[in-house]
């Protein structure tokens, strides 16, 4: 069987394809309207708050432009933190909607820097709102959310964040770290398919969503609460994937969040270990912003990363996945989020350590 091991999508518990072959229901009846409930209070649970909690169909970038969207009008001045190509897409798509973005970026491999973001804002007092990513995917850097959010909050502005390869597998607190708007996407570390893109309002965020005045029809916020008060959403959402989470959630709870954020760090510890003791460098400057849900490597020095990749998926049956952007075929990544255990992680690094001599390289 394929281990597949890429940032999502991720591969799916037997109960949660199960729950997937069940028939269309009506989406304005009580059954689903249940289903909806009991995924969106769950979700909340996860989120690790009390705002609303919007499920629309759509993947994560979806979800992305839905918050630029609602909480923006053109013109609006933002302060866009990037450390990636995920960061990056946030500021474009802020831009495509005509905010005034200035973007604050670091070097690939680097976390975002909370007084470096602190200097920023300092130095524009008309600056509205900052775009934060959680755990940027394409370098495997998990960025201090808790200072970033408390420098931006220190300065009353909007907070917007990509947690979307984060929520819901590495410890993100909405409430407690005051985050406004905060994203996520079913196919990461919930044990689901993509579909869904699940989104955190604040009461702050609904008043800036009030004043907002950049276009928005399918995405608007105002519709999918008016909707969730009858237990509905506003357009026929993606219901396979409404199963899929309504099964994986409980499966979540039960094993317990604490233990999930532990299991991710026990993964994203043995995938690191593992990879340096064959001598290869991760993309992560200083480990202590290593994600535990993706590990970003350089290969060794002339392997083709996406010629090493093709034999372990080939001989294998181990998929990883390449860079992106500036880092296309330069690096290679893992995915170790959501339904991952360690005996999966084991089969992935030992599919590199068979693989690497094919490719001129013996590991240590
Ligand atoms: C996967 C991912 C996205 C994009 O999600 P899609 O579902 O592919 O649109 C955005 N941000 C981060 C950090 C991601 O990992």
């Amino acid at each position: 069987m394929e281990n597949l091991r890429i940032p999502g999508p991720t591969p799916c518990p037997h109960e949660v394809l199960q729950a997937m072959t069940k028939q269309m229901i009506n989406h304005r009846g009580a059954e689903f309207s249940a289903m909806l409930n009991g995924v969106t209070a769950d979700l909340k649970t996860l989120f690790q708050t009390k705002n609303d909690l919007l499920c629309l169909t759509g993947s994560g970038t979806g979800g992305m432009e839905a918050a630029i969207v609602n909480m923006l009008s053109p013109g609006d001045k933002v302060l866009s933190v990037s450390c990636g190509v995920f960061g990056d897409r946030f500021a474009d798509i802020a831009r495509t909607f005509g905010a005034d973005v200035t973007s604050l970026k670091f070097e690939q491999g680097k976390d975002c820097d909370p007084d470096a973001v602190k200097k920023a804002l300092q130095k524009d007092a008309g600056i509205k709102a900052v775009l934060l990513t959680h755990n940027e995917t394409s370098t495997g850097v998990t960025n201090n959310l808790a200072a970033l959010a408390k420098v931006v909050k220190e300065a009353d502005k909007l907070l917007i964040v990509d947690a979307i390869s984060s929520m819901g597998s590495i410890d993100c607190q909405v409430d407690k770290w005051n985050l406004d708007v905060a994203i996520s996407g079913s196919q990461k570390g919930w044990m689901a398919p993509p579909g869904l893109t699940m989104i955190s309002v604040s009461e702050t965020a609904w008043k800036a969503h009030t004043a907002s005045k950049m276009p928005k029809f399918y995405w608007d916020f105002s519709r999918a609460k008016k909707y969730l008060e009858k237990g509905q959403t506003p357009w026929t959402p993606a219901i396979t994937v409404v199963y899929a989470m309504n099964v994986s959630l409980k499966m979540m709870l039960k094993e317990g969040m604490q233990n999930i954020f532990a299991r991710h760090a026990k993964l994203g510890d043995m995938t690191r270990k593992g990879v340096k003791a064959m001598g290869l460098k991760l993309v992560v400057a200083d480990e202590k912003y290593a994600s535990n849900t993706v590990t970003a490597v350089w290969p060794p020095a002339n392997v083709n990363p996406d010629n090493l990749r093709k034999t372990m998926r080939d001989k294998y049956e181990v998929v990883l996945t390449g860079g992106q952007g500036t880092l296309e075929g330069k690096i290679f990544r893992f995915g170790h989020l959501g339904m991952c255990d360690e005996a999966a992680i084991k089969d992935a690094l030992d599919a590199l350590r068979k693989s690497l001599p094919e490719h001129g390289y013996s590991p240590k």
